[in-house]
């Protein structure tokens, strides 16, 4: 990716309710999305006019599938180390997976190489599929300061598991829509208009181009118009579970919004790969406008079992203060003498 920044690092983009609202955000499009997986956006309004309760489908109403999961293992690895360290990650990706949840054909020989002990970037398959993009919004959120941050940790994740270009283009361009999101959230700045696929066609390009020329679509679309928003999204992609046929509608669905259960709705009325898409919105939108703003029926009506809800919250206020510790551990000690040999070397003042 290009070495230049949208945006100075802003600390303040990175807080408890903008990595919850991706967490959150995440499984509230998940679990809305997943009683209609891999029906057409007509089949959905058919069955259900406005698709806004969760329903049950393959698993109980409000329960997420392998989207979330992965989400939850890479929150878990944040929360352990700080920061995204892959080795790590791949032994949580393991330890979580649930084959009920719904995963890809060819994540099950992944983790079986994991669990084999093969090297994290040696177990992943040159799938193009959207499994690095569905998991990854709470990285984006976790280093919304930073977007080279943002890129490293996008790609290194889906190493493991994804390492076509178009997986990985996808994951990247997910990951930095979610960090800029939380900018202009935290900045209370609109997120229309704001040139947000301009930034991240420029972004990915040097990963895929045509997954860059796939985001480049979305320009063309009027994003102010709801009501044809669903029809232009549907006519241009295929929103299937390629990665360069369902990022570019998830963050359409987002843009043509003015809300997060606006957002999450439109994405999955938009058919095919549903859950994801909703998954994708949702990460998008909970990172703009932040947790409190997700409906509470939704809330409430999410799984919160062992690994639902509040332990998703509890961990990501883990993994805010992992990662604080690991900043403050990183700096350094002005006691030592570390500051006055480094300033007096150069001749400079350290109190400047
Ligand atoms: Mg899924």
């Amino acid at each position: 990716m290009p070495h230049t920044s949208y945006n100075p690092p802003r600390p303040e983009a990175v807080s408890f309710a903008r990595l919850a609202g991706a967490a959150l955000g995440t499984m509230c499009g998940d679990a809305l999305g997943m009683p209609v997986e891999g029906w057409s956006a007509a089949a959905i309004a058919q069955a259900h006019g406005r698709l806004e309760r969760m329903l049950p489908g393959r698993l109980p109403a409000g329960h997420y599938t392998d989207d979330s999961q992965m989400m939850v293992a890479i929150l878990e690895s944040l929360a352990a180390k700080g920061r995204l360290q892959p080795d790590h990650l791949a032994q949580r990706f393991l330890a979580r997976f649930e084959p009920k949840r719904g995963y890809g054909g060819r994540i099950f020989g992944v983790m079986r190489r994991i669990a084999e002990g093969q090297p994290w970037d040696q177990v992943g398959t040159d799938s193009f599929g959207n499994g690095g993009a569905m998991r990854v919004g709470v990285v984006g959120a976790f280093f919304a300061d930073d977007d080279q941050a943002i890129g490293r940790a996008a790609l290194d994740q889906c190493r493991i598991t994804h390492h076509h270009p178009q997986g990985l283009a996808g994951a990247a361009a997910m990951a930095l829509a979610v960090g800029l999101a939380a900018r202009l959230g935290a900045a209370g700045r609109p997120h229309q208009g704001a040139g947000m696929v301009e930034y991240l066609v420029d972004m990915v390009r040097p990963l895929d181009e045509h997954s860059a020329s796939r985001l480049a679509r979305l320009a063309a679309l009027r994003l102010d118009r709801p009501g044809d928003l669903r029809r232009a999204l549907t006519a241009e992609f295929a929103c299937d579970v390629t990665a360069a046929e369902s990022v570019p509608p998830a963050i359409g669905a987002f843009l043509g919004s003015r809300s997060a259960a606006e957002a999450i709705v439109l994405a999955v009325s938009l058919g095919g790969d549903t859950d994801t898409i909703g998954a994708m919105a949702g990460a998008l939108a909970g990172a703009y406008w932040g947790v409190d703003t997700l409906p509470s029926s939704w809330l409430e009506a999410l799984e919160n079992q062992e690994t639902g809800r509040d332990y998703v919250l509890g961990l990501c206020r883990r993994a805010l203060a992992a990662k604080s510790t690991l900043t403050k551990s990183h700096w350094p000690d002005t006691s030592s003498g570390f500051v006055q040999r480094a300033a007096s070397s150069t001749g400079r003042a350290t109190d400047s």
